[in-house]
């Protein structure tokens, strides 16, 4: 839906709320009670409830908007935004836009958001060819009383160490270029890890891979876990650095691109919302061909029943 139809169609709060009622009504609602498929809607408490045992069910219950506060429009709105751009909004824009008094009302918005689009990820699989390696993000700069940002002890210590996974295709020879990757990429995961040993990767390659996919890696001993994990992994070990983004050339990419957009949007992320932001980084490049379609995929995630929490509190 493009912008001028769409903020034609919802303008008011009402709009809104219909727009919503619709679309879970079209995905079909289910008693949590007794499973009955047959409601009957209350107007003026927002509610359905059930035509057998009478349990009710709030339009925002088993949404990505339960237990919020704000209101549909600023939802619809806010949910319209993030599909909008390949870039994203910061909260502060974010809280402009929607003309919101309040920043941590749409900081927290955002957040719930992006930990939903990380649980949408989390349903598929990578499969095929997969360049696997780590990435480091920067995390949170402290500043001290002047506001000046203070160096951390060590380097390391604000980075966030990151497990990074990309499916990858080969490329028709015809169309292939000298000096280009022979391969395109298909579907990119991010997942922080404490540590990157074999017990993290290992839990980690289990929710991003396939057991029939084909895995690349460097030489690190650690990575010998995914044998038993999928279906081959080859270890290729590589003595000059500078070869290592040729070698594993959209892995690298996605690092890269997703460092320059937390960077340059958002300047200093806690390490502990890293994922979230890596989440919405993921969500977007996964469905980098979706155009205009994002929004109508992002308002069914955002209805469908999933678990929201813990969602982190507002700063
Ligand atoms: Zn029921």
């Amino acid at each position: 839906m493009n912008i001028s139809n769409f903020f034609s169609q919802y303008s008011t709060e009402a709009e809104c709320r219909r727009f919503f009622k619709s679309r879970k009504e079209q995905a079909g609602i289910v008693c949590s009670t007794c499973g009955s498929l047959v409601h009957y809607w209350i107007e003026k408490e927002s509610r359905w409830k059930c035509q057998y045992c009478g349990k009710s069910m709030s339009l925002k219950s088993g949404t990505v908007m339960e237990h919020s506060n704000l209101g549909y429009k600023v939802w619809l709105w806010g949910l319209y935004f993030m599909s909008l751009t390949k870039k994203g909004f910061s909260a502060l824009e974010m809280q402009r836009l929607l003309n919101h008094s309040r920043y941590e009302s749409i900081w927290l918005m955002m957040q719930k958001i992006r930990i939903m689009m990380g649980q949408r990820d989390e349903k598929y699989d990578l499969d095929g060819f997969i360049e696997m390696d780590e990435g480091f993000f920067e995390g949170h700069r402290k500043k001290d009383e002047e506001g000046l940002i203070t160096k951390p002890a060590k380097e390391l210590d604000r980075q966030v160490k990151a497990i990074v996974a990309v499916s990858t295709t080969p490329i028709v020879i015809s169309k292939h270029k000298k000096g280009r990757p022979v391969t395109k990429p298909g579907y990119l995961k991010i997942s922080i890890v404490e540590s990157l040993c074999k017990t993290d990767i290992a839990y980690e390659a289990e929710k991003m891979l396939a057991k029939t996919a084909d895995v690349t890696t460097d030489g690190k001993t650690s990575y010998r876990v995914l044998k038993g994990l999928c279906k081959n992994h080859r270890a290729i070990v590589v003595a000059d650095k500078k070869e290592v983004s040729k070698i594993f050339p959209w892995v690298h990419t996605a690092i890269s691109n997703a460092k320059k957009k937390i960077l340059g949007l958002h300047h200093s992320v806690k390490n502990i919302y890293m994922q979230n932001y890596l989440n919405e980084f993921c969500y977007k490049f996964n469905r980098r061909y979706f155009g205009i379609k994002l929004f109508d995929r992002l308002i069914l995630a955002a209805l469908e029943k999933s678990c929201y929490g813990p969602i982190p509190k507002s700063e």
